[in-house]
C-alpha cells in the first residue's frame, strides 16, 4: 500500500504512475515520485543540505532527524530516490521507515 502522503496526493500528472518508496513501510529503491521522498528532498533543498554531481556520484542530501540524519541520494531532478537511510554518529546506520520519514518531515517543517 502506498504511503500516507502518496495516498493524499494521488496522481496529479499525465504519464507514468508513481511508485511509492514505502509500499512495505520501509524505503525501497524501486520508487518514482513518492510524495514522502519528494517532501524530504524538498526540505533538504530548502535547507541547502544537498550536493549535486551529475557526472559521477549523483546528488546527496540530508535532513536532520532526532540525533542524526535522513540521508538520501538521487540523480539530477529525476523522481527516483536511489537510496535513503538514517545515519547517526554513534550508532549503525538504519533503514528508513515511513513513520520515521513522516517524523523527519514534521520536525523540519
Ligand atoms: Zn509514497
Amino acid at each position: 500500500m502506498p504511503c500516507k502522503l502518496c495516498l493524499e496526493r494521488g496522481k496529479t500528472w499525465n504519464g507514468d504512475d508513481p511508485r511509492c518508496a514505502f509500499e512495505t513501510g520501509v524505503f525501497s529503491p524501486d520508487n518514482w515520485n513518492c510524495a514522502t521522498m519528494n517532501a524530504l528532498r524538498d526540505i533538504s533543498r530548502k535547507m541547502r543540505t544537498t550536493y549535486r554531481d551529475d557526472m559521477e556520484a549523483a546528488s546527496i542530501g540530508y535532513v536532520p532527524f532526532e540525533d542524526g540524519y535522513v540521508v538520501m541520494t538521487w540523480y539530477k531532478d529525476r523522481g527516483r530516490t536511489g537510496n535513503a537511510f538514517i545515519a547517526y554518529d554513534d550508532e549503525p546506520i538504519r533503514e528508513l521507515t515511513e513513520a520515521d520519514a513522516l517524523l523527519a518531515i514534521e520536525q523540519n517543517r
